[in-house]
């Protein structure tokens, strides 16, 4: 991050130094919570969790380089004590960001926001040096931390944002503001939590409303093919430009395929021109991401042909996103168990269904190792039923249901949808499922996994990788 100096950071904070001897000291380093990353010149945020206290790594933080610790407490060592460590990160990204006039291209959505993210990033790094969040960090703690990593000649920063309910992103929006708002779309993640889908689309506009008006540059990118997303355009000032298939969108993509290996292939529209994209990520899905992520290169005034090739050239910067693994014994491993929704589990499903036309045309087998689509209140039974008939009509060769209630859905919705006996198999654990698979998988067979995060079924891909 940019050098401040201690007093600087309580100025900021409104906090008060305790046992620093020197004020004019520097915080040079990263800003962290977790006392295991603290290098020279860092400044450690104390946080109090449910099972440990960060401000009993105070002193260890120190001794591995801290320059002082943000506490609610005195802590022995140099510290800025304030009434509350989130509150104080969130003033310190603010201050920074305002401080270096970065550009804050910020996202969300329900869907696809660490893909787009990532794939942004990597193209704005083409133009300038740009930072990014690392992974999926976007809630009030991660957003802040990774704003507080923009150095000195940082460009652009992009951020995803993410949204458990209303007021979040409005939150987050103001402690980092964006000139760039991206909304993605409006699915049915976290439905339970808040209610229906038109509340998501009102939290998840938070994001158009919190840009600034055109004439002070502020530009909404809508996904133009989502009704709910579109609808946005009324609740900002800023310019909106969208993307997506819809004829009025600025930038499209026409001729869509997957290629052979399942990877997207394009011609990308701009107002500005046209140039050919193959992504290097699986699944038809990432279509939309690219193009979400092409609308904001443009708006930067990066090039048609610049944004093709860089996007040409952008892989996955996140784990256990569609990471496909092809095994010495030929056996090729999916592992897209970050997440699961309905939209995902579909769009997974079709990567799956195309990566696998020319592995059944050898005699290999298509696999769907799913488990549970969380959080999704009243439409569990149905969307489970909906994901378990789309793998029949996809015509994949097997479905392995992992877990409870919700996988015997799963199984159900193939049973009704073909008949599906044999073709598909309820296992109550991943343990079970890696199990069957070491003894039913043969070279040729590609296998996807996919669940919500809490269903964890990443063990699946790793057992699979590792043990042969
Ligand atoms: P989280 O809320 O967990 O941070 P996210 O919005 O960041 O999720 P990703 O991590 O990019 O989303 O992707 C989550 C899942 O959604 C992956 O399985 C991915 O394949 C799928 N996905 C990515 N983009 C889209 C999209 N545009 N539409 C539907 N599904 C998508
Ligand atoms: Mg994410």
């Amino acid at each position: 991050m940019i050098a401040l100096s201690l007093a600087e950071i309580a100025d900021i904070t409104g906090g008060q130094s305790h046992d620093i001897p020197d004020p004019a000291v520097q915080v040079t380093g990263s800003v962290v919570i977790d006392s295991r990353q603290v290098g020279p010149g860092s400044l450690f945020a104390a946080f109090a969790g449910e099972n440990v206290d960060g401000h009993d790594y105070a002193q260890r933080a120190v001794d591995a380089g801290a320059v002082a610790v943000l506490a609610t407490r005195p802590v022995g060592v140099p510290a800025i004590v304030v009434d509350d460590v989130q509150t104080a990160l969130g003033a310190l990204a603010r201050a920074v960001v305002r401080r270096l006039g970065t550009t804050v291209v910020a996202l969300t959505g329900s869907a696809g926001k660490t893909s787009t993210k990532d794939l942004i990033a990597q193209v704005l790094q083409h133009k300038g040096p740009t930072v990014w969040t690392p992974g999926s960090l976007n809630n009030e703690i991660g957003l802040p931390l990774t704003a507080l990593r923009a150095e000195k000649d940082t460009e652009h920063l992009v951020l995803e944002m993410g949204a458990r309910g209303i007021g979040h992103i409005r939150y987050l929006a103001e402690l980092t503001p964006p000139t760039i708002g991206l909304v993605l779309n409006v699915g049915s993640a976290h439905i339970g939590e808040f209610g229906g889908r038109e509340q998501i689309a009102q939290a998840k506009g938070e994001m158009v409303e919190a840009l600034p008006a055109a004439e002070a540059g502020g530009i909404a990118v809508l996904n133009a093919d989502d009704p709910l997303v579109r609808a946005m355009h009324t609740r900002t000032h800023a310019r909106v430009t969208l993307f997506g298939e819809a004829d009025d969108a600025a930038v499209r993509a026409e001729n869509v395929r997957l290629t052979e290996t399942g990877q997207p292939s394009f011609r990308l529209h701009t107002p500005t021109g046209c140039s050919d994209v193959t992504l290097r990520l699986y699944g038809e899905h990432h279509v939309s991401n690219a193009l979400a992520a092409a609308a904001v290169a443009h708006e930067l005034g990066m090039s048609v042909d610049e944004i093709a090739t860089a996007l040409s050239g952008a892989g996955t910067l996140s784990r256990w996103r569609m990471e496909v693994t092809e095994r010495p014994d030929g056996v090729t491993i999916v592992n897209d168990a970050y997440n699961a929704n309905p939209e995902s589990m579909r769009a997974a499903l079709r990567a799956l269904a195309a990566m696998g036309k020319a592995a059944q045309a050898k005699g290999g087998r298509t696999w769907a190792v799913l488990g549970q689509m969380a959080e999704l209140g009243d439409e569990a039974l149905a969307e489970h039923d909906a994901v378990g008939r789309l793998a029949v009509r996809l015509n994949v060769s097997k479905l392995v249901a992992v877990g409870g209630r919700e996988a015997s859905w799963l199984q159900l919705g193939a049973y009704n949808e073909g008949s599906w006996g044999e073709e598909s198999v309820h296992v109550s654990d991943a343990r079970a499922a890696i199990d069957l698979l070491r003894s039913e998988l043969r070279p040729g067979d590609v296998v996807l996994v996919k669940a919500s995060r809490s269903v964890g079924l990443e063990r699946i891909a790793t057992a699979l990788l590792e043990g042969t």
